[in-house]
Order: structure tokens, then C-alpha cells, then sequence
């Protein structure tokens, strides 16, 4: 057995961000009313398939609301978006970027705190995005030796 099969699999993964420009109350959904602070807010998904299209829909303004996400981005399209494929979960992706994680979003079929995270500068976020891709290759280096 070779060395690449024996590679745990990779998760499709991908982060949407939009700016909140200011603080304000919106109603999402079965969560109810969620106050968004001012800053970018980062929402970490999963798409086996047809990644792409989602990523697209998240970025589209006019949509039917469905998840949580659509109530945000309706309102705040997002302007920016990374691609992950990756060990870990969404859950492991949100919790380390590193900011004030938005309760329950995103994480009606999971036990997690949420998937939506606010940072305060986009500068934060990207780094915190290079450091989960770094830290999702601890034996990186022993492979390539
Ligand atoms: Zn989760």
C-alpha cells in the first residue's frame, strides 16, 4: 500500500467573509434574533460536491433564505472566499480562527459553538487562515524528506 492511499481523507471545506459595517439585529431563522457586531464575519461550510456553486450561491444577494448563513449574506454579500481541502472538520476550521464566535450559527447539525466568527480586520482572519492551513500539516516536512 502506498503512502498516498494510506492519507486520511480530505474535507472539502471553504470560508465566505463579509464586513458588518455596523452593529445590528437581524432575524435568522429558527436561531432568532442575532446581534452582529461591526467587523468581518467568517463562515467556515462543507460541500462534498458542487463546492463552487455554493460558494457562488453564499455570494449571491438575492437568494431563498435556507440556512442560517442566507439571512447574513443576503443582507452582506460576502467579499471574499478561501477554498480548504483539509484533516479537519468545519467545526476545527471555525474554532481556529481565532475570534468571537457567533453561538449556534451554522451548527444546527453539530455540537459546536458555531461557524460563523467575527474578526476585527481582515488582516486577522487571513492570518488566521494561514495558520490553520500550516497547522493542518504537522508531519508536512517528514513526508517530503
Ligand atoms: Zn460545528
Amino acid at each position: 500500500m502506498s503512502a498516498r492511499t494510506a492519507e486520511p481523507e480530505r474535507r472539502r471545506l471553504y470560508v465566505v467573509a463579509a464586513w458588518v459595517p455596523r452593529r445590528e439585529t437581524i432575524v435568522v431563522g429558527s436561531l432568532g434574533a442575532v446581534t452582529f457586531a461591526r467587523g468581518w464575519h467568517a463562515y467556515v461550510g462543507s460541500a462534498r460536491r458542487g463546492r463552487d456553486a455554493r460558494v457562488a450561491r453564499h455570494r449571491r444577494a438575492g437568494k431563498p433564505l435556507r440556512w442560517h448563513a442566507d439571512y447574513l449574506f443576503s443582507r452582506y454579500p460576502p467579499g471574499h472566499a478561501w477554498l480548504f481541502d483539509t484533516r479537519l472538520s468545519e467545526c476545527e476550521l471555525a474554532a481556529r480562527l481565532d475570534g468571537e464566535v457567533v453561538p449556534r450559527f451554522g451548527s444546527s447539525d453539530c455540537r459546536c459553538g458555531g461557524h460563523l466568527v467575527r474578526l476585527p480586520r481582515l488582516a486577522a482572519l487571513r492570518a488566521a487562515l494561514a495558520r490553520a492551513a500550516a497547522a493542518d500539516e504537522p508531519d508536512l516536512e517528514r513526508r517530503h524528506r
